[in-house]
């Protein structure tokens, strides 16, 4: 099965990642320029091992909760969307 990924921002403007509904928080940016991700619930061992090609190469377990209401998801997102919008406005062209 295909792995849903995106990348989102938290409330305090931190990069998570959205994996299948799951959110991650970066735990360590390795030389190689690998990224390893850990669940954001406290009691969740699961992480994984991503690519600079935000390919998923290491899934070490399964989440012991189920995932967080799509709302609270989408309201990230959407403040995503919002900071794209800006930025994109900041680099457009000169007229
Ligand atoms: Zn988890």
């Amino acid at each position: 099965m295909e792995n849903e990924i995106r990348r989102i921002t938290s409330e305090r403007g931190n990069d998570l990642l959205l994996v299948n509904g799951h959110k991650f928080r970066c735990i360590r940016k390795r030389a190689d320029g690998y990224v390893r991700w850990r669940c954001c619930k406290k009691q969740c061992k699961s992480t994984v091992l991503m690519t600079i090609d935000d390919l998923i190469i290491e899934n070490t377990s399964e989440h012991n909760h189920p995932v967080d209401p799509i709302q609270k998801i989408d309201r990230q997102v959407l403040r995503e969307s919002c900071k794209r919008k800006a930025t994109s406005i900041i680099y457009l062209p000169d007229q």
